[in-house]
Protein backbone atom coordinates (compact mmCIF):
# COMPACT_ATOMS: atom_id res chain seq x y z
CA UNK A 1 0.00 0.00 0.00
CA UNK A 2 2.85 2.13 0.87
CA UNK A 3 4.77 1.38 -2.23
CA UNK A 4 2.21 1.72 -3.94
CA UNK A 5 1.67 5.38 -3.04
CA UNK A 6 5.29 6.00 -3.18
CA UNK A 7 5.09 5.09 -6.50
CA UNK A 8 2.39 7.08 -7.37
CA UNK A 9 3.64 10.09 -5.66
CA UNK A 10 6.97 9.87 -7.78
CA UNK A 11 5.34 9.44 -10.55
CA UNK A 12 3.56 13.21 -9.74
CA UNK A 13 7.02 14.26 -9.36
CA UNK A 14 8.46 12.78 -12.60
CA UNK A 15 5.84 13.15 -15.04
CA UNK A 16 6.41 16.90 -15.18
CA UNK A 17 10.22 16.67 -15.42
CA UNK A 18 10.45 13.83 -17.79
CA UNK A 19 8.14 16.46 -20.13
CA UNK A 20 10.13 18.93 -19.53
CA UNK A 21 13.12 16.97 -20.11
CA UNK A 22 12.10 16.34 -23.80
CA UNK A 23 12.30 19.55 -24.73
CA UNK A 24 15.37 21.63 -23.14
CA UNK A 25 15.93 23.58 -26.62
CA UNK A 26 13.04 24.89 -28.76
CA UNK A 27 12.61 27.66 -31.28
CA UNK A 28 9.12 29.34 -31.10
CA UNK A 29 7.85 31.08 -34.28
CA UNK A 30 4.63 33.36 -33.66
CA UNK A 31 2.97 34.88 -36.67
CA UNK A 32 1.96 38.15 -36.86
CA UNK A 33 -1.90 37.52 -36.46
CA UNK A 34 -0.84 36.11 -33.36
CA UNK A 35 1.01 39.96 -32.08
CA UNK A 36 -1.90 41.93 -34.05
CA UNK A 37 -5.08 42.40 -33.39
CA UNK A 38 -8.05 42.03 -36.28
CA UNK A 39 -7.62 45.72 -37.03
CA UNK A 40 -3.82 45.31 -37.86
CA UNK A 41 -2.26 47.39 -34.42
CA UNK A 42 -0.26 45.74 -32.46
CA UNK A 43 -1.71 43.57 -29.55
CA UNK A 44 0.63 44.07 -26.53
CA UNK A 45 -1.88 42.13 -24.17
CA UNK A 46 -0.58 39.04 -26.20
CA UNK A 47 2.98 39.53 -26.52
CA UNK A 48 3.62 40.45 -23.06
CA UNK A 49 1.52 36.89 -22.33
CA UNK A 50 3.37 35.31 -24.51
CA UNK A 51 7.00 36.35 -23.38
CA UNK A 52 5.71 35.63 -19.77
CA UNK A 53 5.29 31.83 -21.16
CA UNK A 54 8.57 32.25 -22.99
CA UNK A 55 10.39 33.21 -19.35
CA UNK A 56 8.60 30.54 -17.51
CA UNK A 57 10.37 28.18 -20.27
CA UNK A 58 13.92 29.66 -19.97
CA UNK A 59 13.33 29.90 -15.87
CA UNK A 60 12.94 26.03 -16.48
CA UNK A 61 16.45 25.94 -18.33
CA UNK A 62 14.98 24.98 -21.82
CA UNK A 63 17.02 27.23 -24.21
CA UNK A 64 15.08 28.73 -27.15
CA UNK A 65 15.07 30.93 -29.72
CA UNK A 66 11.84 33.67 -30.88
CA UNK A 67 11.25 33.71 -34.37
CA UNK A 68 8.76 36.63 -34.25
CA UNK A 69 6.91 38.40 -37.29
CA UNK A 70 4.96 41.49 -36.65
CA UNK A 71 7.51 44.27 -38.06
CA UNK A 72 6.03 45.28 -40.77
CA UNK A 73 2.99 45.42 -38.84
CA UNK A 74 4.30 47.31 -36.54
CA UNK A 75 5.43 49.85 -38.48
CA UNK A 76 2.05 49.93 -40.74
CA UNK A 77 0.60 51.57 -37.63
CA UNK A 78 3.42 54.17 -37.18
CA UNK A 79 3.67 55.77 -40.60
CA UNK A 80 1.71 56.31 -43.95
CA UNK A 81 3.99 55.55 -46.64
CA UNK A 82 3.77 58.22 -49.11
CA UNK A 83 1.49 57.65 -51.97
CA UNK A 84 3.38 56.61 -55.07
CA UNK A 85 5.99 54.37 -53.27
CA UNK A 86 6.31 51.55 -55.03
CA UNK A 87 4.77 48.25 -52.81
CA UNK A 88 8.28 46.83 -52.31
CA UNK A 89 9.57 50.10 -51.52
CA UNK A 90 6.69 50.34 -48.66
CA UNK A 91 7.35 47.03 -47.14
CA UNK A 92 11.07 47.74 -46.81
CA UNK A 93 9.89 51.20 -44.88
CA UNK A 94 7.07 49.64 -42.79
CA UNK A 95 9.99 46.61 -41.47
CA UNK A 96 12.55 48.76 -41.14
CA UNK A 97 10.30 51.41 -38.99
CA UNK A 98 8.42 48.41 -37.32
CA UNK A 99 11.16 46.15 -36.36
CA UNK A 100 12.51 48.90 -34.17
CA UNK A 101 9.61 49.11 -32.43
CA UNK A 102 8.79 45.57 -32.08
CA UNK A 103 12.47 44.79 -30.75
CA UNK A 104 12.20 47.61 -28.09
CA UNK A 105 8.30 46.20 -26.80
CA UNK A 106 10.09 42.76 -26.48
CA UNK A 107 13.47 44.10 -24.79
CA UNK A 108 11.46 46.16 -21.88
CA UNK A 109 8.52 43.07 -21.59
CA UNK A 110 11.82 40.94 -21.27
CA UNK A 111 13.36 42.77 -18.96
CA UNK A 112 10.67 42.86 -17.21
CA UNK A 113 11.79 38.88 -16.49
CA UNK A 114 15.15 40.08 -15.82
CA UNK A 115 16.33 39.12 -19.52
CA UNK A 116 18.05 40.55 -22.26
CA UNK A 117 16.53 39.72 -25.55
CA UNK A 118 19.16 40.15 -29.13
CA UNK A 119 17.92 40.73 -32.70
CA UNK A 120 18.60 38.14 -35.41
CA UNK A 121 18.00 39.46 -38.96
CA UNK A 122 18.74 36.89 -41.92
CA UNK A 123 17.85 36.56 -45.50
CA UNK A 124 17.21 32.97 -47.19
CA UNK A 125 20.89 33.88 -48.72
CA UNK A 126 22.54 33.36 -45.42
CA UNK A 127 21.17 30.02 -45.11
CA UNK A 128 23.17 29.30 -48.60
CA UNK A 129 26.85 30.90 -47.98
CA UNK A 130 28.43 28.45 -45.65
CA UNK A 131 30.19 31.69 -43.79
CA UNK A 132 27.13 33.70 -43.01
CA UNK A 133 25.26 30.24 -42.12
CA UNK A 134 28.58 29.77 -39.85
CA UNK A 135 28.93 32.95 -38.21
CA UNK A 136 25.14 32.92 -37.31
CA UNK A 137 25.53 29.58 -35.53
CA UNK A 138 28.49 30.78 -33.32
CA UNK A 139 26.38 34.16 -32.47
CA UNK A 140 23.09 31.65 -31.50
CA UNK A 141 25.47 29.44 -29.49
CA UNK A 142 27.11 32.16 -27.86
CA UNK A 143 23.68 33.93 -27.28
CA UNK A 144 22.35 30.91 -25.57
CA UNK A 145 25.25 30.47 -23.17
CA UNK A 146 24.50 34.20 -22.19
CA UNK A 147 21.13 32.78 -21.42
CA UNK A 148 20.36 35.81 -24.35
CA UNK A 149 16.85 35.58 -25.86
CA UNK A 150 17.53 35.80 -29.71
CA UNK A 151 14.56 37.33 -31.24
CA UNK A 152 15.02 36.40 -35.26
CA UNK A 153 12.98 38.09 -38.33
CA UNK A 154 13.79 38.00 -41.64
CA UNK A 155 15.79 40.76 -42.68
CA UNK A 156 12.62 42.61 -45.11
CA UNK A 157 15.13 45.56 -45.75
CA UNK A 158 16.83 43.17 -48.08
CA UNK A 159 15.07 40.05 -48.70
CA UNK A 160 13.09 41.02 -51.84
CA UNK A 161 12.27 38.49 -54.38
CA UNK A 162 14.57 35.47 -54.80
CA UNK A 163 16.24 36.51 -51.33
CA UNK A 164 12.45 36.24 -49.60
CA UNK A 165 11.85 33.24 -47.75
CA UNK A 166 8.35 31.79 -48.16
CA UNK A 167 7.40 33.21 -45.26
CA UNK A 168 8.67 33.61 -41.23
CA UNK A 169 7.71 29.37 -40.82
CA UNK A 170 10.18 28.65 -43.49
CA UNK A 171 12.97 31.00 -41.06
CA UNK A 172 12.05 28.43 -38.40
CA UNK A 173 11.90 25.55 -39.69
CA UNK A 174 15.64 26.48 -41.05
CA UNK A 175 16.85 27.62 -37.66
CA UNK A 176 15.48 24.64 -35.86
CA UNK A 177 17.40 22.26 -38.22
CA UNK A 178 20.64 24.99 -37.56
CA UNK A 179 20.36 24.37 -33.97
CA UNK A 180 19.31 20.80 -34.28
CA UNK A 181 16.80 21.87 -31.10
CA UNK A 182 14.44 19.13 -29.68
CA UNK A 183 11.17 20.87 -31.30
CA UNK A 184 9.80 23.69 -33.29
CA UNK A 185 5.98 25.55 -32.07
CA UNK A 186 4.57 27.15 -34.63
CA UNK A 187 2.39 29.49 -33.18
CA UNK A 188 -0.27 31.06 -35.68
CA UNK A 189 -4.05 32.55 -34.86
CA UNK A 190 -5.62 28.71 -36.02
CA UNK A 191 -5.64 25.48 -33.35
CA UNK A 192 -3.75 23.50 -36.23
CA UNK A 193 -5.31 21.75 -39.02
CA UNK A 194 -8.55 20.73 -39.62
CA UNK A 195 -10.36 17.54 -41.55
CA UNK A 196 -12.51 20.33 -43.23
CA UNK A 197 -12.93 24.10 -42.69
CA UNK A 198 -11.64 25.48 -39.01
CA UNK A 199 -14.69 27.98 -38.79
CA UNK A 200 -17.13 24.62 -39.53
CA UNK A 201 -18.39 23.14 -36.26
CA UNK A 202 -17.93 19.74 -37.62
CA UNK A 203 -14.50 20.09 -38.56
CA UNK A 204 -12.28 17.85 -36.39
CA UNK A 205 -8.48 19.27 -35.62
CA UNK A 206 -5.93 16.59 -36.63
CA UNK A 207 -3.82 15.83 -33.41
CA UNK A 208 -1.23 14.24 -34.76
CA UNK A 209 0.47 14.08 -38.53
CA UNK A 210 3.54 11.55 -39.37
CA UNK A 211 6.35 13.05 -41.03
CA UNK A 212 6.46 12.82 -44.20
CA UNK A 213 2.81 12.23 -44.73
CA UNK A 214 2.11 14.86 -47.49
CA UNK A 215 -1.62 13.15 -47.81
CA UNK A 216 -3.16 15.54 -45.43
CA UNK A 217 -2.01 18.80 -47.75
CA UNK A 218 -5.85 17.78 -49.09
CA UNK A 219 -7.24 19.29 -46.11
CA UNK A 220 -5.04 22.78 -46.36
CA UNK A 221 -8.05 25.32 -47.28
CA UNK A 222 -7.18 27.67 -49.55
CA UNK A 223 -8.33 30.84 -47.18
CA UNK A 224 -5.31 32.41 -45.43
CA UNK A 225 -5.80 34.42 -42.03
CA UNK A 226 -5.60 38.23 -42.36
CA UNK A 227 -2.13 39.73 -42.10
CA UNK A 228 0.33 36.97 -42.21
CA UNK A 229 2.54 35.73 -45.32
CA UNK A 230 2.05 32.32 -44.98
CA UNK A 231 -0.82 29.57 -44.54
CA UNK A 232 -1.29 26.29 -43.85
CA UNK A 233 0.12 25.44 -46.79
CA UNK A 234 3.27 26.85 -46.28
CA UNK A 235 3.46 26.00 -42.06
CA UNK A 236 2.86 21.71 -43.09
CA UNK A 237 5.10 21.97 -46.16
CA UNK A 238 7.76 22.99 -43.73
CA UNK A 239 6.18 20.87 -40.46
CA UNK A 240 7.01 17.68 -42.72
CA UNK A 241 10.14 18.66 -43.81
CA UNK A 242 11.36 19.57 -40.06
CA UNK A 243 9.84 16.53 -38.53
CA UNK A 244 11.39 14.20 -41.49
CA UNK A 245 14.90 16.04 -40.74
CA UNK A 246 14.09 14.71 -37.13
CA UNK A 247 12.84 17.53 -35.45
CA UNK A 248 8.78 17.15 -34.26
CA UNK A 249 6.95 20.30 -34.74
CA UNK A 250 3.86 21.45 -33.07
CA UNK A 251 1.59 24.06 -34.75
CA UNK A 252 -1.22 25.69 -32.03
CA UNK A 253 -3.06 28.93 -31.33
CA UNK A 254 -0.86 31.51 -30.17
CA UNK A 255 -3.67 32.79 -28.55
CA UNK A 256 -4.91 29.79 -26.55
CA UNK A 257 -4.27 31.45 -22.94
CA UNK A 258 -0.85 29.35 -21.40
CA UNK A 259 -0.88 27.29 -24.38
CA UNK A 260 2.96 26.77 -24.04
CA UNK A 261 2.41 25.28 -20.45
CA UNK A 262 0.39 22.33 -22.41
CA UNK A 263 4.40 21.90 -23.96
CA UNK A 264 4.91 20.61 -20.33
CA UNK A 265 1.86 18.70 -19.68
CA UNK A 266 2.70 16.55 -22.48
CA UNK A 267 -1.36 16.91 -23.91
CA UNK A 268 -0.41 19.52 -27.08
CA UNK A 269 -3.67 21.36 -27.82
CA UNK A 270 -2.91 21.17 -31.31
CA UNK A 271 -1.27 19.69 -34.63
CA UNK A 272 1.71 17.60 -33.43
CA UNK A 273 3.94 16.63 -36.91
CA UNK A 274 6.61 13.99 -35.88
N1 LIG B 1 9.06 39.34 -41.74
C1 LIG B 1 7.71 39.78 -41.78
C2 LIG B 1 7.42 40.74 -40.65
O1 LIG B 1 8.13 40.78 -39.68
C3 LIG B 1 6.71 38.63 -41.65
C4 LIG B 1 6.83 37.52 -42.64
C5 LIG B 1 5.69 36.49 -42.43
O2 LIG B 1 4.50 36.89 -42.33
O3 LIG B 1 5.98 35.30 -42.32
O4 LIG B 1 6.47 41.48 -40.69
Amino acid sequence: MIAHFLARKWAFFLFPIIFAAMYNSLVIKVGTNVLTRPDGRLDITNISHLVDQIAALKAEGVNLVLVSSGAVGAGRELLQVRTGTEEVARRQVQSAVGQVRLMEIYRQLFSNHGLLCAQVLATKGDFRDDLHADNMLNCFQALLLDEVVPVVNENDVVAVTELMFTDNDELAGLVSRMLKVDALVILSSVDGLFDGPPENAESKLIQRIEAGDESVLSFVQEKKTSFGRGGMATKLRIATQTAAAGIPVLLGNGRTPNILNELISGNWPGTTVK
